[in-house]
């Protein structure tokens, strides 16, 4: 294993190094105060090719791998969560989404403005009602000749009112739950659309959020993202690969307030020596520095992950949420090392203790990733819940080859194949059991003959039905583990983990 980048990856880091001290970290401070990034910035963020990143080139991209995306993300995170989030949600949120499960039509129509900057996007999920219960969302989008008329409302949405198109989740049928969500792109500008910006938020305060109203808002049904009903997969394959984005994001955070500590801890003089020498100071330091280190290579696997069409979701929740309360703990132990000068605004630590607060919130609360780690360590769940793709994968086939290993299972597919099993055992049994009855009874050769044919005509088609069942099981593992079809692989982690949430 080698953790040293490459001198790709490490030029990419350079360039967002660069590029961070050149156009963001000079002015963070300011944006903050003044409530709003210069707008200039998405033209910058653009051009340098961090709109593009992992989108291929023949869709404007700038191409890339996942690593690479991670460590200008923990750049842009370093000098202004503010800054960061546009990338986040534009390109990882709304560009990517679009790039996996887009028509041809629609990623020639979105993906090259998304990735030069001149077009933004942002990613409506959430709404005044549902934040961890997305599923329910109420946002309805009813079906009109060749177009959907939307009414509803979704809250907290950043980049909002900056963003040229949503990705909109809307309930298209009265199906309950995340069944009847579909997902579309609309574009900002379309009649009945208002948006009306955040104010007073706690962090991010630079950040465009805002809350959006949709009255009667008509959308061609060609600008629906993805199939009818699969809105919530849609949204969970975004989010899977978000969580990626914001924990690099909260390294970033974490690495910022470590640098600012260590270098305040060796300037600052009490009792005639640097604070440094304070070995209680010291410790402030080294908790921060192993949470940066922990945190980053939380967030490295999970990149490795997804560049090798690894399953990556998991992982991507526990890097989230190590990483989230890892850059809230961090930015406070700087604040710490900085005594009073840190609860004011001439220094950077209150920014990065107000930013990093929201880590932990957005893309799926601390709980909620909880949750999703707890289930895939003891696969429990609400039983309407389907199997997690491992799971699902190893059940097939596994179910008929060895049943009495496996059990009984909580997965529908194990379910079923156990169940095939049994059936073919009781059938040959009573089978064999009649076949016997024959034989003592008849005690004639005939007889035996007769028994030992039917036995064998009744247990090859039992054992053919069986056989078409794990072939077709195993097709479909196959398709579920591909690991060159890692859209469908998304789709289908999406679509079986209706419970992971923004
Ligand atoms: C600055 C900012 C930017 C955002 N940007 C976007 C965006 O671009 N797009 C978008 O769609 N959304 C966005 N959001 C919304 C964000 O994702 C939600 O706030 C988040 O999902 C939590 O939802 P909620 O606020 O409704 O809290 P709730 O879901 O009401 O949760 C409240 C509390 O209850 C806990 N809780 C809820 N359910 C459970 C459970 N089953 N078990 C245990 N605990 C539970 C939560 O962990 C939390 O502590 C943004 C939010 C903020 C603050």
């Amino acid at each position: 294993m080698n953790l040293e980048l490459s001198e790709e990856q490490e030029a990419v880091r350079r360039l967002a190094e660069d590029f961070v001290a050149r156009e963001v970290t000079p002015h963070a401070a300011a944006w903050d105060r003044a409530e709003e990034v210069d707008r200039g910035i998405v033209k910058k963020l653009g051009a340098v090719g961090f709109l593009g990143l992992t989108i291929p080139e023949e869709y404007g991209g700038s191409g890339g791998d996942h690593l690479a995306y991670c460590l200008v993300t923990e750049e842009l995170g370093r000098g202004d969560s503010s800054v960061r989030g546009i990338v986040s949600v534009s390109l990882g949120l709304v560009a990517k989404t679009i790039a996996s499960w887009g028509t041809e039509e629609q990623k020639r129509e979105w993906l090259p403005r998304l990735a030069s900057g001149e077009a933004l996007g942002c990613f409506g999920l959430t709404e005044p009602g549902t934040g961890s219960d997305a599923g329910n969302l109420a946002t309805r989008a009813v079906r009109d000749g060749d177009a959907y008329v939307v009414d509803g409302g979704k809250m907290f949405i950043t980049n909002g009112t900056w963003a040229d198109v949503v990705l909109l989740f809307a309930r298209t049928n009265d199906t309950p739950g995340h069944k009847g969500v579909s997902a579309f792109l609309v574009p900002t500008d379309t009649p009945g659309l208002t948006r009306r910006p955040v104010h007073g938020k706690l962090g991010l305060r630079g950040q465009a959020t805002a809350e959006l109203v949709l009255e009667g808002v008509r959308v061609p049904a060609a600008a629906m993202l993805g199939p009818e009903g699969k809105g919530f997969a849609v949204a969970m394959s975004a989010l899977a690969k978000g969580r990626m984005s914001v924990a690099a994001g909260c390294v970033g955070i974490a690495q910022a307030a470590l640098d600012a500590a260590v270098r305040y801890a060796g300037e600052r003089e009490q009792f005639g020596k640097p604070i440094a020498s304070y070995q209680l100071v010291q410790e402030l330091l080294s908790d921060i520095a192993v949470d940066v280190d922990a945190a980053r290579l939380l967030t490295w696997r999970v990149a490795d992950l997804i560049d090798r069409g690894k399953d990556f979701a998991t992982a991507a929740s526990k890097a989230k949420l190590y990483a989230s309360e890892a850059a809230v703990r961090a930015a406070n132990n700087a604040l710490q090392v900085f005594g009073g000068y840190g609860y004011i605004d001439e220094y950077p630590v209150g920014k990065l203790v107000r930013d990093a607060r929201v880590m932990t919130l957005y893309e799926g609360t601390s709980q909620i990733q909880k949750l999703i780690i707890g289930r895939a360590l003891t696969g429990s769940r609400p039983s309407e819940y389907a199997p997690r793709v491992a799971e699902y994968a190893d059940g097939c086939g596994a179910g008929h080859i060895r049943p009495m290993l496996c059990g009984m299972s909580d997965t529908p597919v194990k379910q079923q194949n156990t169940a095939a099993y049994y059936t073919q055992a009781v059938l040959s049994f009573g089978i064999a059991i009649a076949a016997v009855g024959i034989g003592i009874f008849q005690l004639d050769a005939g007889a035996w003959v007769r028994a030992f044919l039917a036995i064998s005509v009744l247990y090859l088609t039992t054992s053919a039905f069986t056989l078409a069942k794990v072939v077709r099981d195993r097709q479909e593992a196959g398709q579920i583990v591909s690991r060159v079809d890692q859209a469908r692989l998304e789709k289908l982690l999406a679509e079986h983990d209706p419970f992971q949430k923004l």
